[in-house]
């Protein structure tokens, strides 16, 4: 099969900066991959002061983006050791992107003796994504060394009288100690580093030609495509419909906060910030908002406004007006911003084709969690399940190649458990698109009330079929009446879809 690439394309919205919405709805951004790179045309002026700037009666954007600093892109300082592409070798495994999947796989199938490549346009760059985790999610891994920043617990504020404390630890990803750590793993595994983007795949029999954008050709037995949202090898034969969450952040300096630096603030539903500004309001109404904070300190917090999922996605500029909004209500004074992020995430949609030639992990294999968005513990604890799998498989004894092996590895990566799982997760996104504020608080006022095991089993894809139904059904019996009539209003079809769904997958 020669597949020619639509690289940056699939989204659809992925046009040049600044040009407005398409059919989603959203602003376009590079968040998907390199959200820092490209700026709002807003040079002049940097770096004033909150207080020049002014917060004015009416909620806009404009100031806030002002203190954006000019675009920084901060490499690793590592010696890559580069593909030969003169010597025409075929490497056992070429990993097509360089994020966290990506990287971790490579690092794990080279510990085996095999040979790598890995191809990224920028592969010594830090990943430029503000990871969150649960620390446990990182324990379980041995990757506390990785986590720069952790809080004893977390907050949700439902509304302006009801909190929540969660006694549940979480932790800021160090992405440069994380990225330097694997690239040391791969240098010294004998990984070899090719600076590119692939064009294009070649499959023959037992190998596959990738065709680079520098012209450079690289032959492998196995492809992984590890390209995160660009989804730029594997393929998709149903209609892409994901939800979208959609959320501007910032790391900022700011004059005071309000909040406990003891705690992250895992979702902020409050809407009283609003009251004067009757359009967002009702915007706010229809389809929520809420604020995800990290405090650092006293005057050094990361702050996103995010829309958890909505279809099409919620425009950037509404999320950074109701930011403004709701940092003036806080008497939060922004004194300098030090890195901001456009984040756009698929959720949910239908998985690839399974199995095909090419294999994935990460973004462009199904692999967010379609209620929430989260995705990089999941990932990072399924590579070690993918690098096995192409190991043993393609290891001496086995010696499978091709099309053969490629469905091994779909096959371990999305066993019949795990499509379950993830059925019924998208079911559970397909109710949060139906909920408007008043419905989605009262959702997570009884999610946060179920026993720990189910709502952090949920949150970390721990819990599998047939658990979830009684994580459901805890659910609903600790919903309030309004709420159950809710579910049951606005979730039946989508249960109905995922019976249907679920009875129509089946192992071979
Ligand atoms: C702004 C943002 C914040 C997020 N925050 C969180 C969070 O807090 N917690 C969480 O669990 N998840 C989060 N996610 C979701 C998800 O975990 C991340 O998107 C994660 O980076 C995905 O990892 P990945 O390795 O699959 O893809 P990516 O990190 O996107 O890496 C893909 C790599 O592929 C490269 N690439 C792309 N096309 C090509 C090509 N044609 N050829 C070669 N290389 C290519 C890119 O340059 C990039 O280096 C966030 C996502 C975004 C966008």
């Amino acid at each position: 099969m020669d597949t020619m690439l639509k690289t940056h394309d699939k989204l659809g919205f992925l046009q040049p900066f600044n040009g407005l919405s398409d059919k989603f709805g959203i602003l376009s951004s590079p968040g998907f991959q390199s959200q820092q790179y490209i700026r709002f045309n807003l040079k002049k002026n940097r770096l004033k002061s909150a207080n020049k700037c002014g917060y004015s009666t009416k909620a806009s954007s404009s100031s806030l983006l002002e203190l954006v600093p000019e675009t920084k892109r901060e490499n690793l300082d590592f010696e890559l050791p580069v593909y030969d592409p003169s010597k025409g070798l075929v490497v056992d495994l070429a990993v097509v992107g360089g994020g966290p999947a990506g990287l971790a796989v490579a690092q794990q199938v080279s510990e085996a003796g095999l040979s790598v490549c890995s191809i990224d346009p920028s592969p010594k760059l830090i990943w430029p994504n503000n990871y969150g985790v649960w620390v446990d999610e990182f324990e379980a891994m041995d990757l506390l060394d990785c986590l720069d920043t952790t809080w004893s617990g977390a907050v949700v504020f439902i509304n302006d009288h009801s909190k929540k404390n969660l006694g549940r630890p979480y932790g800021r990803v160090n992405r440069k100690h994380l990225k330097s750590k694997m690239l040391q793993k791969c240098i010294s595994n004998g990984v070899k580093f090719h600076q590119a983007k692939v064009i294009k795949v070649i499959h023959e029999e037992s190998k596959s030609l990738l065709i680079c954008s520098d012209g450079v050709t690289i032959q492998a037995s196995v492809v992984l495509d590890a390209t995160g949202f660009a989804r730029c090898l594997v393929q998709y034969d149903k209609p892409y419909n994901p939800g979208y969450q959609v959320a501007y952040g910032i790391l900022a300096e700011v004059e005071e906060h309000p909040f406990d630096v003891d705690k992250m603030v895992f979702m902020d539903w409050r809407d009283s910030h609003l009251n004067d500004y009757k359009d967002l309001k009702e915007r706010n109404q229809k389809i929520p908002t809420f604020l995800y904070a990290m405090p650092f300190s006293s005057n050094r917090i990361f702050l996103e406004e995010t829309s958890l999922v909505a279809r099409p996605g919620l425009a950037m500029k509404d999320i950074q007006d109701r930011m403004v909004a709701r940092l003036k209500h806080l008497g939060i004074k922004v004194k300098a911003i030090e890195e901001d992020e456009h984040c756009v995430i698929p959720m949910g949609g239908p998985l690839p084709v399974l199995p095909q030639r090419v294999v994935g992990i990460g973004g462009t294999a199904g692999m967010v969690h379609p209620s929430t968005g989260y995705m990089v513990a999941r990932t990072l604890a399924a590579a070690p399940i993918v690098a096995n799998s192409i190991v043993n498989y393609l290891g001496s004894d086995k010696g499978l190649l091709g099309n053969e092996l490629s469905a091994r590895v779909w096959g371990d990566l999305w066993p019949i458990k795990r499509r379950r799982q993830r059925e019924f997760f998208c079911f559970g996104m397909d109710i949060l698109l139906k909920l408007d504020l008043p419905g989605t608080r009262r959702f997570f006022n009884a999610f946060f009330d179920l026993e720990p095991h189910y709502w952090h089993g949920f949150l970390s894809s721990r819990l599998f079929l047939p658990e979830l139904l009684f994580f459901g059904l805890s659910l609903f019996s600790h919903a309030s009446n309004t709420s159950r009539i809710e579910i049951m209003s606005k979730g039946t079809l989508p249960l109905v879809n995922m019976i249907s769904n679920l009875v129509q997958d089946s192992d071979p």
